[in-house]
């Protein structure tokens, strides 16, 4: 097709204000930000009551942050620290401890009833007596298993609460932190950053993670590590929020097909067999999406719909 010179003139004159228009109208709707913003994120990692955290940040202080928080709270909490304040309160079976070790214990038999005995700290001697804490796997007699039920259950701790004094009503009693302790630490780790002002962390510390904002502007994505697979079959979409997975296909031990693991039901004193492979909880509190994942492995899907029902600020996820 031709066109006239003067045809060809207002053609070409319209092609440029309708590309000066574009340009105009494009660069007010996203002006560009001096310095321009460079999306850069720091990553580190370190091994932390016996798992491998990762922390993801824009913030470069992110990781060092929460590495020093967790640290300082594995000192007071972890059994296999033999001079933590719990490894003193369980020799000792009375002890005057932090208020950080209070408060956990404090939540913990809180948890305990809120999950019907499900979540319960003192199930300690029943892991040791199934050799998961010096990994000398065994099956004890039924008897053996019974007579250390009579050291089970949170309602033989006394708290004395004017003094910080934790106290077990029957010699031999023991708590085990490890179904808590990683989330507490991820929530201290968080009021740790907030209080440096810093607003974008993700931190994964092993089957947990917990995602402090957003990562520019979306919120973070996280994958979960499918049920007895090394492999990974769904993505979590998370903003201050923490999402934490219990499964048997961590620490276990097989005998015949039989597969027992480190979660144990404090009601009968044998490894949780509610027929769960794996369960992700997701909830505001890393403390509780720890303890109630946990819980629900030991619960099954059923009672864990009531549980639900009960506490609607929890998403549960479950693989049978
Ligand atoms: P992980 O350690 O892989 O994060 P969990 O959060 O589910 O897994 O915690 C399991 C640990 O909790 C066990 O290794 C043991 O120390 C402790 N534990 C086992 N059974 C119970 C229970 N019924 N209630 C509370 N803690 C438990
Ligand atoms: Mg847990």
């Amino acid at each position: 097709m031709a066109f006239t010179p003067k045809t060809r003139k207002y053609l070409v004159a319209f092609l440029i204000i309708g590309w000066l228009f574009t340009l105009i109208y494009s660069f007010l709707r996203h002006p560009p930000q001096y310095p321009p913003q460079v999306k850069k994120l720091y990553r580190d990692n370190r091994v932390l009551m016996g798992t491998f955290w990762e922390v993801t940040s824009p913030d470069k202080e992110a990781a060092g942050i929460v590495f020093a928080e967790t640290s300082r709270l594995e000192q007071l909490l972890s059994k296999y620290i033999p001079d933590s304040e719990i490894s003193r309160l369980n020799k000792a079976g009375k002890l005057k401890v932090s208020p950080d070790t209070f408060y956990i214990i404090k939540k913990s038999r809180e948890l305990c009833s809120a999950t019907g005995g499900a979540f319960d700290i003192t199930v300690a001697p029943l892991v040791d007596l199934w050799g998961f804490t010096d990994r000398k796997f065994r099956v004890p007699e039924a008897a053996e298993i019974r007579e250390v039920l009579t050291r089970v259950g949170s309602d033989k701790i006394i708290l004395h609460e004017n003094d910080n004094v934790v106290e077990f009503k029957i010699p031999g009693m023991k708590i085990d932190l490890g179904g808590i302790a990683k989330g507490y630490a991820l929530d201290c780790a968080v009021k740790k950053l907030k209080a440096k002002n810093i607003r974008s962390c993700l931190i994964n510390a092993g089957g947990q993670v917990y995602a402090l904002g957003d990562k520019f502007g979306q919120s973070w994505k996280v994958a979960v590590q499918g049920a007895r697979k090394a492999e990974i079959t769904g993505a979590l979409e998370l903003k201050n929020q923490s999402a934490s997975t219990s499964g048997d296909y961590q620490q276990y031990f097989l005998i015949g097909n039989k597969r027992y693991c480190h979660i144990i039901d404090p009601a009968t004193g044998y490894p949780a067999q509610a027929g769960i492979a794996s369960v992700t909880v997701i909830s505001g509190s890393g403390t509780e999406a720890d303890a109630f994942s946990t819980a629900v492995f030991v619960l099954g899907k059923e009672k864990a719909k009531t549980l639900a029902r009960k506490f609607n600020n929890l998403e549960i996820k479950i693989t049978e």
